[in-house]
């Protein structure tokens, strides 16, 4: 029967260490995550500010359900485009610094749409190989040609842009790589794609909120301007608490996004009540310079704390703070002893990460205390 062979990749995949188990969270996304009846401390959301349960972003979106309705009814470019979807664009565009913004459903639609709708065959994108699935899947979509240099290798990158023969060229990359927590070279590949004439298209997913003046994100950490050839892609789901993403750029390529992408024209509009929250986010965002000083305070303690002890953490300044491991089932039991000490920590394997790259993905959070990172400093030590 042609359902056989699922059993057996089913079976495959438990055998191997790498079936997913999905859990039921039976209280609101935070700090303390509550599963079967049992309290965890969580390090797993992306939940970067803590903002997802916050009590201003819940009257917003009460007040925006009265207000706007549930739904938005059709897609954008027919009758879904509301009051609130248009302010929110104007206000991210002005807080990004780019003359416009577009609002998508996902960051992973949006990645979809940007690819695409630039390039197509005979065309070349050059991406960094650890960058994200849903970049991965873009390019695919878009039929152009996939020219992956090894991560974070500008004189790699370099040497193919030379040897191009494409039509066009489009620089695509994390900014802030969400399975390792390192930075992207943010200026050189500016410059790169300068010299090359390419777009350079920048997923700030982990960067927006966190990173930058006033959580601006990480071109603003770097001090780079808005540029006609860069559009920037920030996700509104993780440090901005709610769902969503938009990609910002200059008025032509936006107007471009919006008559020519697919998953944005052919997808209803987000709901009303998102756009309210995420206005609610975003004046947290850009007054929540304490909650990023609070983070970059765990993110200090945590690295101090494992330092000199077994655990391998590698170079990153931001929240995601992974620690390799390597094998499959051996991350699965180190997570697993965690779990009996109350610490959710989530094991990433195989294919979200490199094969013998398995780890744990210590995600912090301006929620936590550092009483919450201490008690994690201590069980690691003692599993040591
Ligand atoms: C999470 C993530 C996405 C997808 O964003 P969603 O809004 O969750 O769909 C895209 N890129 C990167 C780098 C991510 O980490």
């Amino acid at each position: 029967m042609i359902w056989e062979e699922l059993e057996h990749s089913l079976a495959d995949l438990d055998r191997d260490g790498l079936k997913r188990r999905r859990r039921t969270l039976e209280a609101p996304c935070g700090p303390l995550a509550c599963v079967d009846g049992r309290e965890l401390i969580s390090f797993c959301s992306n939940d970067y500010l803590g903002l997802a349960s916050d009590p201003a972003l819940i009257d917003a979106a009460c007040a925006g359900a009265r207000e706007w309705g549930v739904g938005s009814g059709a897609s954008h470019v027919v009758s879904g485009h509301l009051l609130p979807h248009e302010t929110l664009e104007q206000r991210l565009a002005a807080f990004t610094g780019f003359e416009r913004a577009l609002l998508l459903t996902t960051g992973y639609m949006a990645n979809l749409a940007i690819v695409p709708a630039l390039v197509g065959r005979g065309d070349a994108v050059f991406a960094d190989k650890l960058n994200h699935a849903s970049l991965i899947d873009a390019v695919q979509l878009s039929r152009a040609e996939h020219e992956r240099y090894p991560h974070g290798d500008l004189a790699a990158l370099e040497r193919l842009l030379s040897a191009s023969q494409a039509k066009r060229k489009l620089i695509l990359t994390d900014a802030v790589f969400s399975m390792d927590g390192d930075v992207a070279p943010l200026p050189e590949l500016l410059a790169l794609a300068e010299r090359f004439d390419a777009w350079l298209v920048i997923d700030d997913a982990h960067g927006f909120g966190v990173l930058g003046e006033h959580g601006r994100g990480s071109l603003s950490h770097f001090g780079i301007a808005a540029h006609p050839r860069i559009l920037y892609m920030g996700t509104l789901g993780k440090a901005a608490g709610a769902s969503g993403a938009f990609i910002a750029g200059s008025e032509t390529v936006i107007e471009w996004l919006l008559q020519r992408a697919r998953t944005y024209i052919f997808t209803t509009g987000s709901s009303p009540i998102m756009a309210c929250a995420l206005l609610a986010s975003l004046d947290l965002i850009e007054k929540g310079d304490d909650r990023r000083r609070h983070l970059r305070d765990l993110t200090t303690q945590l690295r101090d704390g494992l330092a000199g002890t077994r655990w391998q953490l590698i170079p990153s300044p931001t929240a995601i703070q992974p620690i390799i491991v390597g094998d499959n089932h051996e991350v699965v039991r180190i997570a697993n002893a965690l779990l009996e000490r109350g610490l959710w920590v989530p094991a990433i394997r195989p294919p979200t990460v490199p094969k013998g790259s398995a780890r744990l993905r210590v995600s912090l959070s301006a929620a936590h205390t550092s009483a919450m990172v201490g008690q994690l400093i201590g069980a690691l030590q003692d599993l040591a």
